[in-house]
């Protein structure tokens, strides 16, 4: 006889009743449990058969279940005469919890069946979907636990449950127009309204209205995609100008408006049920305020029954963006959004843990991506070396959170920018979970050189050993740790901003490093950064600074008043106020300015992304760089500014500019790499930073290293941006920590 412990995400995703199914179709005996370790199976038979078992096991997984590790020992019979699932039983360690899962196709076919017994029911899952992460309370996962709780099981229900051939035995949501959760619709002051909850909410869309619909991680705010009135609208109330919306889209109608390869269809279709951003068609129905002045258009399909019951093919194209206020974490009650809202389709299944969608850009053979939330947490990560329990408490923006225990890490939900109160309450209630949910006491906490972030504020008051690490160490660690690299490589680190040791803003930065040490050996040279966050928002300013700073001629900039001229000259003049910066993030935002794309901006990397659009995605490899210097560590951009100025001068083509801008920063990396190579004997590059999110950028940089032989690692699992500087966090305070203890 065979014991096999089986570890991973395992519960929550039907693996006890397809064990007995295997055991069964195999005439095995023995028995399957679920244990808090994970999953135990006692199985008795011929050799060849427990092989062939074993093999099953991996080739038939239920499409959710994820092993992690199997344990496989050999015992003496104990002649047992049937299979059977039995109890579950307290054991040592902690069970994983299954991520919310999209609905799969068995229950939508039962959905659309009008003979089904589910029909149309907008609470439909099974062992292989379903809420999960978004419903548990407490674990191991189980109904009493979750927000199920309070309904109870009809006969129909109960029996499919607790029939280890049904494919809802042990299905924790499982639930019935009998017996499970109703969907209401509800007007801005939260008041029931008469009728179909569904064909209100499409007759309220189909007006032009803004409708809260509550889904599985949060609450979307939906509007016609098509109604330009609408989208200005929620615009307006939300105070969101410019920034493009995601919309969920009929899949039968998705190639009217953006054009996908068949990957893009397979992670679309995914559990996870990820908007993925892809290239807009145009001309399209879609209206023109959706994604204004962007290529590109998030887009995503229904991922829960009722949003099946809502986009179809007479609603095909609805915007689905994040329920939130301003700078709020995701909301997961009406009364959150009333001011945006005309109406809610709610329903009384609460959610208990909220998560963002996830989002994903496809680059190539590559995807990036963006936010790792719905769909991913709280799967763990394996660790690239054995740590300690350690908290990570993040950055700023695109918050995340790490705890790890010795061999695996747990990377929170996207939380939100921080600085909102809510978005904080949202941060703790999260970590307060995860502490419990996965048996997390951490020894020892990291956070950002940065003194006046929340999180380290909050990661020096927790009285526990303290590490502080540099930002961009911290996206360089993050990356390695996605690739396991353990050992010394080339960090090119280019984002928008982190906390310098010079306390300087930091963005532009070539290291060398590995987890317990940096040195910093090229960055952008030093420019002025008048007002610091308050130029960030007018890159014109930027663009001013910077100009008047390498001595051009900023007499062709246009939209900057002659009174903010005098305001930033005399602040350069007088030093006040004036911060030093090698930010890449800010260099894009700058030459967007000297293009005139937008002086202002209202949306981080609003200016970064128009300089890559008008390069309308074309090879940039080919094109001539402009001039830069290298000298003493420092990568000289004056040169490049002077050579864009003429060019804007001599009315070359904007795109061209572009073209030329990226290129550059191509070309000025490689050389770099090239002495660190030279000089250092490294050959091995990591990627990272929010500016490896411009699509241009990462796949020429990867494409132009890799063919001067250097190999590179860039961000696919974990974001590019700062929602992995957790991440960085963990590896880097845990080796530094131990190398500590061992002196
Ligand atoms: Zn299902
Ligand atoms: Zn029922």
């Amino acid at each position: 006889m065979y014991k096999l412990m089986i570890n991973g995400i395992v519960q929550g995703v039907g693996f006890r009743p397809f064990i007995y199914k295997l055991a069964v179709e195999e005439d095995l005996k023995g028995f399957v449990l679920n244990n808090t370790g994970g999953v135990e199976i006692i199985v008795e038979g011929d050799k060849s058969t427990l092989q062939r078992f074993m093999t099953r096991i991996k080739s038939e997984l239920p499409p959710a279940a994820k092993i992690e590790s199997v344990s496989v020992r050999e015992l003496p019979d104990r002649g047992y005469n049937k299979f059977e699932i039995k109890l579950s039983t307290k054991g040592n360690g902690s069970t994983l919890i299954s991520p919310d899962l999209a609905v799969c196709d068995d229950c939508i076919r039962e959905f659309s069946d009008p003979d089904d017994f589910r029909y149309h029911y907008s609470f439909i899952n099974c062992t292989n979907c379903g809420p999960r992460y978004s419903i548990i309370k407490e674990t191991p996962y189980d109904r009493p636990v979750t927000s199920m709780r309070d309904f109870n099981m009809c006969n129909k229900c109960r029996s499919e449950y607790t029939n280890p051939l049904d494919r809802r035995f042990h299905a924790q949501p499982i639930a019935c127009q009998e017996c499970g959760p109703e969907l209401q619709f509800i007007g801005k002051d939260l008041k029931s309204i008469n009728g179909d909850p569904i064909q209100n909410t499409i007759d309220a869309l189909k007006q032009g209205k803004i409708v809260g619909i509550k889904g599985i991680g949060g609450f979307h705010l939906a509007c016609d995609a098509t109604n330009f009135e609408a989208i200005a609208e929620m615009r307006r109330r939300k105070n969101r100008p410019d920034k493009p919306f995601a919309i969920m889209a009929n899949e039968s109608n998705l190639a009217e408006i953006v054009e996908f390869a068949k990957t893009d269809l397979v992670l679309l279709r995914s559990t996870i049920a990820p908007i993925v951003i892809l290239p807009k068609r145009s001309p399209s129905i879609l209206a023109t305020n959706l994604a204004p002045f962007n290529p590109n258009i998030g887009v995503f399909l229904p991922y829960a029954p009722h949003h099946y019951q809502i986009v179809d093919e007479k609603l095909p194209f609805l915007i689905m963006t994040s329920g939130n206020l301003q700078d709020e974490p995701i909301a997961k009650d009406a009364f959150e959004l009333q001011q945006i809202c005309d109406f809610f389709l709610t329903h009384n299944r609460p959610i208990l843990n909220r998560s963002d969608d996830s989002i994903i850009l496809p680059t190539g053979k590559f995807n990036v991506l963006l936010r790792r939330s719905r769909g991913y947490v709280p799967t763990p990560i394996q660790a690239p070396f054995p740590l300690i329990p350690t908290l990570a408490c993040g950055a700023e923006l695109k918050l995340t959170f790490a705890l790890s225990n010795n061999k695996e890490y747990f990377l929170s939900p996207y939380i939100g920018n921080s600085g909102s109160k809510a978005t904080m309450d949202f941060y703790e209630e999260t970590l307060q979970k995860y502490k419990r949910w996965f048996n997390l006491d951490p020894e020892l906490v990291v956070c950002d050189l940065q003194p006046d972030f929340t999180t380290t504020k909050l990661a020096e008051a927790m009285k526990l050993p303290l590490v502080k690490v540099q930002h961009h160490h911290a996206h360089t660690a993050a990356i390695m740790a996605e690739h396991g690299l353990d050992e010394k490589v080339i960090g090119i680190s280019y984002d928008g901003t982190g906390f310098g040791t010079d306390k300087a803003i930091w963005g532009g930065e070539i290291l060398i490093a590995n987890y317990e040490n940096f040195e910093r050996i090229y960055h952008l040279e030093y420019m002025p950064l008048p007002g610091g966050d308050a130029s960030i928002k007018h890159p014109i300013r930027i663009a001013y600074a910077y100009l008047r700073s390498a001595g051009i001629d900023t007499s062709f900039l246009t939209g900057i008043p002659s009174w903010e001229q005098k305001v930033i000259s005399k602040q350069l003049v007088n030093n006040f106020n004036v911060f030093q910066t090698s930010s890449m993030g800010r260099l894009f935002d700058c030459v967007a300015a000297m293009l005139d794309l937008y002086p202002n901006i209202t949306f981080e990397a609003q200016s970064a992304m128009a300089l890559e659009f008008l390069c309308e995605n074309e090879d940039v490899l080919q094109i001539e760089p402009f001039s830069f210097h290298i000298k003493s560590g420092l990568i000289g951009i004056k040169p490049l500014l002077r050579d864009i100025a003429e060019a804007i001068k001599n009315k070359a083509e904007q795109k061209i500019i572009a073209k030329r801008f990226h290129r550059t920063i191509l070309e000025f990396t490689l050389v770099t790499a090239q002495r660190l190579r030279r000089d250092n004997n490294l050959n091995k590059i990591v990627l990272s930073g929010g500016v490896m999110q411009n699509k241009l950028i990462v796949s020429g940089l990867a494409e132009l290293l890799v063919k001067n032989d250097f190999e590179v690692y860039r961000p696919q699992k974990l974001p590019a941006n700062d929602g992995s500087i957790s991440v960085g966090q963990l590896m880097i305070a845990n080796r530094i920590n131990k190398n500590k203890m061992e002196k």
